[in-house]
């Protein structure tokens, strides 16, 4: 690992050009390498020499970009996907056969939800969703035989729970198992899961990392700390049949996770980023410090406002000492959590939707954790096929309003909920 600060990992790491080369990551926009001679493209597919041939496997732009995530996230070699979702898939079938068992935190991601709940029901991979702020004791009765992993996010979309990291690893690693860990919402800025245990690190670079909503992806970290070999994980420890009968933990020591995911997961699945998607997601790392600082201190001005509104009936922010989750966001993300906030307004349903109407610089859109302040009321939105109740069933109110605060001048910001708020 590089000895820079973050900040400067953000810019420097990934790319370093070498005498008269581009100063900047440039986009190789090709699927196909060229070479001399047969054997040295022998020597490739073998894994016994360096460098490209297909840029569904590897590509040098993505390459840099996976690199410089790497060193963010303090992990020994990262993957790149087309997507969140793809790469969150990847990296549990990565462990996980038909008849295994994974245990998930139930205050995930809606589309992690469904992937989890219904794609791997299908295919014969079944998981019990847990409350993450259950004890050690409690957690330990879900574990079984064939339980594969743990999975958490560290802030949770869109509930905002925060993970006791430390707690689901110590859980996970006495059963010789891996703490999976989806580091979206807090980025490798406001948390790095490594430093307290987590095992692999997944994102959808959609949000912050990119930062100005141009380009899907998704990204698996390896921490190269996990011990694969224990027995648990036949398709690490023994022969791949479909890759010369490599024995990933034997042939590739501490990077077997993220070889395997490559050389087999990514080379059948295929759910590779394009180059210039890659490309995109570079120019947003290169400044993701300096937007996580501004989305933190805007959101937690923004959630002290509302907290004072008499038109609020409650605030959640984890940086708000009222807040469940303060404590646990202040040891694990001590600099700041997210942007992202959600509220409830009084006078329910109407007056949400009369609110958000009402605002002229927030803009309504299903996305969350760009540049630009955006709002979505999910009661008629993202949820609008459930009756009240079963709104609050999942833990949505009519009233609750998500805000993602983007890295506009705050004063603007507060500005324009308070003019919509007169116009309830
Ligand atoms: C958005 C999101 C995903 C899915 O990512 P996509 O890039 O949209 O496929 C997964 N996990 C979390 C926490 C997310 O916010």
């Amino acid at each position: 690992m590089s000895k820079y600060h973050i900040d400067t990992k953000c810019i420097q790491e990934g790319y370093q050009p070498k005498n008269g080369e581009a100063r900047v990551l440039p986009i190789y926009q090709s699927t196909t390498y060229k070479y001399d001679s047969s054997e040295h493209v022998g020597k490739l597919f073998d894994l016994q020499a360096e460098g490209f041939f297909y840029t569904r496997l590897a590509n040098p732009t993505v390459d840099c970009v996976e690199r410089k995530i790497a060193e963010l996230e303090g992990g020994i070699g990262a993957m790149c996907t087309s997507s969140g979702q793809a790469a969150n898939m990847v990296a549990i079938l990565n462990v996980c056969n038909s008849g295994d068992h994974i245990i998930s935190s139930g205050t995930i991601y809606g589309g992690t939800m469904n992937l989890f709940a219904v794609t791997f029901a299908r295919m014969g991979i079944e998981c019990t969703f847990v409350d993450s702020d259950a004890s050690i004791d409690e957690l330990q009765k879900e574990i079984k035989d064939n339980t594969k992993l743990i999975f958490a996010e560290t802030i949770s979309n869109p509930s905002l729970v925060v993970a006791d990291i430390e707690k689901l690893a110590k859980l996970a690693h006495s059963n010789d198992l891996p703490l999976f860990i989806d580091n979206t919402f807090a980025t490798p800025i406001n948390c790095r899961p490594f430093e307290y245990g987590a095992d692999i690190v997944i994102h959808s670079t959609s949000k912050y990392m990119d930062g100005h909503a141009v380009a899907l992806g998704g990204v698996i970290i390896d921490s190269g700390n996990f011990s694969w070999d224990n027995g648990k994980f036949p398709g690490l420890s023994t022969p791949d049949d479909s890759y010369h009968g490599m024995v990933y933990t034997r042939d590739c020591g501490k990077a077997a996770f993220i070889t395997k995911a490559r050389v087999q997961l990514m080379r059948d699945m295929g759910m590779a980023p394009s180059p210039n998607n890659a490309f995109l997601l570079n120019l947003g790392l290169e400044t993701l410090h300096l937007r996580m600082e501004r989305h933190c201190s805007n959101a937690q001005s923004v959630a002290e406002y509302l907290e004072k509104h008499k038109q609020v009936s409650w605030v959640n922010y984890p940086g708000l000492k009222s807040n469940k989750y303060y404590d646990l966001a202040k040891k694990y993300m001590p600099i700041g959590t997210s942007g992202v906030i959600s509220f409830g307004i009084t006078g329910g349903r109407e007056a949400a939707v009369k609110f958000m109407d009402s605002l002229k610089l927030a803009a309504i859109v299903v996305h969350v954790a760009d540049a630009r302040t955006s709002v979505l009321h999910p009661a008629s939105t993202t949820h609008r096929q459930l009756t009240d109740q079963q709104l609050v069933e999942c833990g949505i109110t009519p009233d609750m309003i998500r805000m993602s605060i983007g890295i506009e001048n705050v004063d603007d910001i507060i500005a324009d909920i308070e003019q919509a708020f007169s116009n309830i």
